[in-house]
């Protein structure tokens, strides 16, 4: 779509012609004679309503479908030392969806999330706000196990972030938990630091989002349980509303 007063780069712009136009100096760009002059204005593309209609994960029509989608990923190098991919777990029906950074040694073992001593910990979490685990969807940020737990990098984020729209997409809870940094800062797509982030209800596509601290972080500083006993309190009471 071109809008008045626009002319765009259109097919009778040459290359030579677009460059003078956007280069600052002194150059003074003489327009062609085939071309008329530009002239200030926008141009866009609309996109059109089907712009993603082909992209599988947007086409994936339950969680199963994702999780398939995940088990054939080899969009980033987590793939390649991966045991098992961990897609996640829980009822597409959750209303609570609690999102980790990324699977350790033994959710790349099972397949599962959250299944260690810090998944230990999220279990009973979960239990003192009377939420059985098997009613929340619980799944991580990237899907593979990064080499020796170290954090996901930016590209296998980048990679991984679809899946976890579209989980949420299909899910649709009522509130998401994002424990730790990885999940906060992918999630809000914000640089900003766990402690500048907790206290306050975020929002994705609507959907409010607590953030805390990750059990892993709570098994090496007890200080912080309080703290995130708080913040869970506090999406129990969103559930609840
Ligand atoms: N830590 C995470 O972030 N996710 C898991 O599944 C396990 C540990």
């Amino acid at each position: 779509m071109i809008l008045p007063g626009a002319s765009g780069l259109g097919p009778g712009a040459s290359g030579t012609d677009a460059h003078a136009a956007l280069v600052p100096g002194p150059q003074i760009a003489t327009p062609s004679p085939q071309a008329p002059a530009p002239s200030p204005g926008l141009s866009f593309d609309p996109p059109s309503a089907d712009l993603f209609a082909n992209d599988p994960i947007q086409r994936a029509a339950s969680l199963q479908d994702v999780a398939t989608l995940i088990a054939g990923c080899r969009k980033c190098k987590l793939c390649e030392a991966r045991t098992n991919t961990v897609p996640g777990e829980g009822p597409a029906t959750a209303r609570l969806v609690v999102i980790g950074e990324g699977p350790g040694r033994t959710e790349d073992e099972t397949g599962r999330p959250f299944v260690g001593r810090a998944g230990e910990l999220l279990t009973k979490i979960l239990e003192a706000i009377k939420l059985p685990r098997d009613q929340v969807f619980i799944c991580n940020v990237v899907k593979c196990r990064p080499p020796e737990n170290r954090l996901p990098q930016y590209d296998e984020i980048a990679a991984c972030l679809p899946f976890l729209y579209r989980q949420i997409e299909l899910v649709k809870p009522k509130v998401i938990l994002a424990m730790g940094g990885t999940a906060a800062q992918s999630l809000l797509s914000t640089k900003q630091s766990l402690g500048a982030l907790r206290n306050q209800v975020h929002r994705f596509r609507g959907i409010p989002v607590i953030i805390t601290y990750h059990p892993a972080a709570l098994l090496r500083n007890p200080n912080w349980k309080r703290p995130t006993w708080d913040d869970v309190r506090i999406a129990a009471r969103l559930l609840d509303n």
